[in-house]
């Protein structure tokens, strides 16, 4: 080495000793790193928004220097940051907004909340529910009728996929509808032809206007920054919003802008753009790529395109076998295969969406036509949902390096996911039925796994996931029978699902989704070891320290 470039190297060296002082060591932990060899540390050193040292306490309590933040970690579980791979972050507070519903366990304790609901928020426009579903609790226009005479009630399901109004609401949907049928619109009737209260899929529920409008991204920003903090407390650093489909998506996405402007976004934030296939596809993509810097920033990217393939209401490949109408398809082989082409164009990842067989052999169709395929670069797509893939679709995740992303919350026996897990022999026959929600197909095809929560359609809880998705039983329930038990996953699968796989999802995995010297300080300490205790408890465990970019941003005492 020439004494120039050693005395730059020792320049080097004491302006980054000047300039970084080791800021926190967190000792005595049983820190799962989530690192290529599932290493276990007890100590972990944090400098700026970068994890420094790993090792046993001895190691990294001896780089302490005067300013260092001790922190005893009492022998708990510290765990990468979670990511939630599929959210709608930005449409949440519209269903934060309406009376919570979820785990209500019988029709009397749902009336009683909304009817509280009704009092508080005085006004006579459209009472919402939001979150029923589960306990197979049925709703008639009637009950409702009786309760709310003179508003119009609507308790949205938790998937959108049941819902229950009364009179007022229907009248509502069909003016909003005229020249649509009743059936087209998931309005269910009796025998006599006359309303149940129960609609069928978000058709409807969508003409109710459960979107307020956002006028001003800067006060919405308020409202999304209630939701990060959720997230916080949840245990996420980082989340896929998989699209806003409401008309005022641009105001709707600033928000998130305007936040990380302002120092206020705690959580990495992956957005996307909704292509519908239905319009021209190369203008939309190019529309959206010349936007996309408007909304990026420090923590936010906007590098991913989302499409349907069908709606909550799967599409299959052969009918239903008690000739009840297929799901509809909303994108052909060839509209995939120009979204293909045009997001390989402009840079951008697609994640689609597909409940049903039929998107995902349409998918992996429009990719292999796809005519800048041998384009360099790898893509990094995603399908998610996958509540059924055909077994001659399995394989193509790994082989198109494609990730899988599941909902582990919602293969139960008696889930609000499930109008169709109650009754899939009759709809989807025998053969059909046993491989739904088959995640553990998708593992052994080698598919990378990314696991997420669709929140607010789906419980928030990544604990209340990793249970289910181990037990195939509603956390609630206990002795429930569990639904495909072949197809549950162990823990190791559904830890990596929800941090390093779903790093990958985001294109983020040299950055973020396990604990390494060099990549940033996102993660959570919580109050048990999930590797020591019952299945049965993992969906109690609190999260007691969330870190993100090296920063404390919730804790909680136990
Ligand atoms: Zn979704």
């Amino acid at each position: 080495m020439s004494h120039v470039l050693k005395l730059f190297f020792c320049l080097a060296l004491l302006a980054w000793g000047q300039s970084h002082a080791l800021d926190k060591i967190l000792f005595n932990g049983q820190i799962h790193s989530q690192d290529g060899q599932k290493s276990v540390f007890s100590a972990l050193a944090i400098e700026g928004s970068r994890i420094v040292a790993t090792g046993t306490d001895e190691q990294v309590l001896s780089q302490r220097k005067v300013a260092t933040e001790i922190i005893d970690l009492k022998g708990r579980m510290v765990l990468p940051g979670f990511i939630d791979s599929h959210s709608h972050i930005g449409m949440a507070p519209d269903y934060m907004a309406a009376c919570q519903l979820q785990n209500s366990e019988s029709k009397q304790e749902i009336f009683r909340r909304m009817l509280a609901c009704h009092q508080q928020q005085l006004g006579s426009g459209m009472l919402w529910g939001f979150g029923n579903g589960d306990h197979n609790i049925t709703i008639t226009r009637q009950e409702l009728d009786r309760l709310f005479p003179s508003r119009p009630v609507a308790l949205i399901g938790m998937h959108h996929m049941v819902n229950f109004v009364n009179s007022h609401s229907i009248n509502i949907i069909r003016q909003e509808n005229s020249g649509t049928t009743d059936a087209d619109l998931g309005i269910e009737l009796n025998e006599q032809e006359q309303p149940t209260g129960t609609l069928h899929g978000d058709m409807a529920v969508l003409s109710l206007n459960l979107y307020k409008k956002v006028e001003d991204a800067k006060l919405f920003s308020e409202k999304i920054k209630q939701e990060i903090t959720r997230y916080n407390r949840a245990g996420y650093t980082g989340f896929f919003d998989a699209g806003n489909f409401t008309y005022d998506f641009h105001e709707r996405l600033s928000a998130f802008k305007v936040l990380d402007d302002s120092g206020l976004l705690t959580a990495r934030s992956s957005l996307s753009f909704i292509v519908d296939p239905s319009l021209p596809i190369w203008p939309q993509i190019f529309y959206y790529q010349f936007i996309r810097k408007d909304f990026e920033g420090k923590y936010v990217e906007l590098d991913t395109l989302k499409v349907f393939a069908d709606t909550t209401y799967e599409r299959m490949l052969e009918p239903h076998v008690n000739g009840q109408r297929n799901g509809q398809a909303m994108a052909t082989k060839e509209d995939i295969a120009s979204i293909m082409d045009a997001a390989k164009w402009f840079d951008f990842r697609v994640y689609f969406h597909s409940t049903g067989d039929a998107g995902v052999r349409y998918f992996f169709d429009g990719l292999e036509s796809s005519q800048l395929k041998n384009h360099p670069g790898k893509p990094r797509h995603t399908v998610t949902h996958l509540s059924s893939v055909h077994e001659q679709d399995l394989r193509r995740f790994q082989q198109h390096d494609v990730v899988a992303d599941i909902q582990p919350a919602w293969a139960y026996h008696g889930s609000m996911a499930g109008a169709h897990i109650e009754n899939e022999r009759e709809i989807f026959g025998k053969k059909r039925a046993q491989k739904r929600y088959a995640f553990s197909d998708l593992k052994l095809a080698n598919a990378t796994l990314s696991a997420s929560t669709d929140f607010p359609f789906g419980i928030l809880n990544p604990f209340v996931s990793i249970q289910t998705g181990i037990t195939r039983q509603a956390q609630y329930k206990k002795n429930a029978r569990p639904y495909h038990k072949e197809q549950a996953l162990d823990l190791d699968t559904l830890i990596s699902a929800f941090t390093i796989n779903g790093a990958f999802q985001l294109g983020q995995e040299k950055e973020i989704g396990s604990l390494e010297v060099g990549k940033l300080a996102d993660l959570i300490v919580i109050d048990q070891n999930l590797y020591d205790i019952a299945v049965q408890d993992i969906g109690k465990t609190q999260v007691l320290m969330t870190f993100f970019d090296g920063q404390l941003v919730h804790s909680e005492t136990p």
